[in-house]
């Protein structure tokens, strides 16, 4: 922080250290320099190989961990013996002066395989092509992990005065089984018993074919995922000779009552929200619907074309999709067993002793029966009404003019929950400008791939909004 003259009078000197978005400036910060730092490390990091399985993230750790050493940010590696050989979670502390709870940043640092005969370049390079850095881990979320370290290190670096601690979080296995947040949070509770907000991946950002940013999303919100195998047994028999103890008809029955089931429409107050903002970029009479969604969905009209977005859909419901099914491996043989996989996906205050029931219900045979293959995690729904959420609203209104911030559901699972459940409002938040194409394509696709511009975009978005939740 620059010293200021000590012949200023008290009163003025507080007017001067008290600018609008409520702490001090600290040091300018290099802008330019810092897009191209973040490039490099970045690139370095894109060639750590974290792919999982076996996730090797022991190896992403202790790069990570020498760049904080460096920049003299006090880092540890954690719990390399409970997540097994080649594993680690890292974790960081950028230490402010306490008077307000610490935010943290938590990235993944294993990535999914890259199937490499399917990309332009080498997966695992880190090149820079076209003016993109290419690299299996590039969105999903090493990228995110960089910009979360540079904005660190440039709040470090600047002498910004923080009445919050950073503390910076890389975990194993998120892309699997979610060990590294699930041992980091049971084993270390002390570590983030300060904690009161943490920044992850789970937001999503609309931008529009110019490349504007129309809304940043922060995901508030997640889906529960309820996986169910249903099971029939029957007697096994030739399929020549057709008998009533065949299981496979008797769960096909089951499973189209379960199909043609219409789950019932319901709008939480944060999916309210997110089409009461939204609504403002769609032209009569849809922003009319949109505006109050409850209401469309009573119209026959509105309805259809609100559910004709899948994404919409299932925010708007439980959802099931039938997936997995087995019978006999032989055409002439009448299996002992059938099986079908549901991919039950919960609304976040859905109770599911009470979604099950509806499925048995639903199935109405008492031959069929359920098992949970994966159990809904704590529900993960946060307020709006924080410091973060506006610090998040001014960053993103300097960032992008024109541009809103909206609560999004992401329909899928993430490692929040396991947060949450420490009590710590929990966003999802992607710092860049990347359309929905290129994420589409790119994560856990082939070609995964950051612009340049981009990651230096992310860096001072996330920069502005650690300075202004402070
Ligand atoms: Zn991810």
């Amino acid at each position: 922080m620059r010293r200021r003259s000590s012949v200023i009078p008290l009163a003025l000197a507080l007017i001067i250290a008290t600018p609008l978005e409520g702490s001090a400036q600290g040091r300018p910060v290099d802008w330019p320099a810092l897009a191209r730092e973040t490039r490099q490390l970045l690139g370095d990091y894109l060639r750590v190989n974290t792919t999982n399985p076996p996730g090797n993230e022991l190896a992403g750790a202790k790069f990570l961990k020498a760049i904080l050493d460096r920049e003299g940010i006090e880092a540890q590696i954690l719990d390399s013996v409970e997540l097994g050989p080649g594993r680690a979670n890292l974790y960081a502390r950028l230490k402010g002066n306490g008077s307000k709870k610490a935010i943290a940043l938590v990235h993944h640092i294993d990535v999914v395989p890259a199937a490499a005969a399917y990309w332009s370049v080498d997966p695992g390079a880190g090149v820079v092509k076209d003016g993109y850095l290419w690299g299996r881990g590039a969105l999903d979320m090493k990228g995110q992990g960089i910009a979360h370290l540079m904005a660190m290190l440039a709040i470090k670096r600047s002498g910004l005065p923080l009445s919050r601690d950073i503390v910076y979080i890389g975990n194993a296995d998120e892309e699997l089984g979610s060990t590294g947040a699930i041992v980091f949070v049971n084993r270390h509770p002390e570590l983030l018993r300060d904690v009161e907000y943490l920044i992850t991946e789970g937001g999503d950002n609309q931008i529009d074919s110019s490349g504007r940013v129309q809304y940043f999303g922060v995901g508030v919100a997640e889906k529960r995922t309820f996986w169910q195998r249903l099971t029939v047994r029957g007697i096994p028999s030739h399929g020549s000779r057709p008998t009533r103890h065949n299981p496979v008809p008797r769960l096909v029955a089951a499973l189209n009552r379960i199909a043609s089931y219409e789950t019932p429409l319901r709008a939480t107050p944060g999916v309210q929200k997110f089409f009461r903002d939204i609504a403002r970029l769609y032209p009569e009479p849809q922003r009319g619907w949109l505006s109050d969604i409850t209401r469309a969905l009573g119209d026959p009209r509105a309805k259809e074309w609100i559910l004709s977005d899948v994404y919409w859909n299932a925010i708007l419901r439980n959802t099931i999709s039938l997936t997995g099914l087995t019978g006999s491996n032989k055409t002439n043989v009448i299996p002992p067993e059938a099986t079908a996989d549901l991919d039950v996906r919960l609304l976040p205050d859905q109770d599911e002793a009470e979604m099950l029931s509806i499925l048995k219900r639903i199935a109405g045979d008492t031959a069929v029966q359920f098992s949970t293959l994966l159990a809904p995690k704590t529900p993960l729904e946060n307020p709006v009404d924080t410091d973060l959420f506006r610090a998040i609203e001014k960053a993103s209104a300097r960032a992008e003019p024109g541009s809103f911030v909206t609560t999004r559901m992401l329909t899928a699972a993430t490692d929040r929950p396991t947060y949450r459940k420490l009590g710590i409002i929990t966003y999802g938040l992607d710092p860049f400008r990347v359309p929905a194409e290129e994420s589409q394509r790119g994560m856990h696709g082939n070609d995964e791939r950051i612009s340049l511009e981009n990651l230096g975009f992310g860096v001072r978005f996330m920069y502005d909004i650690l300075r202004t939740v402070q």
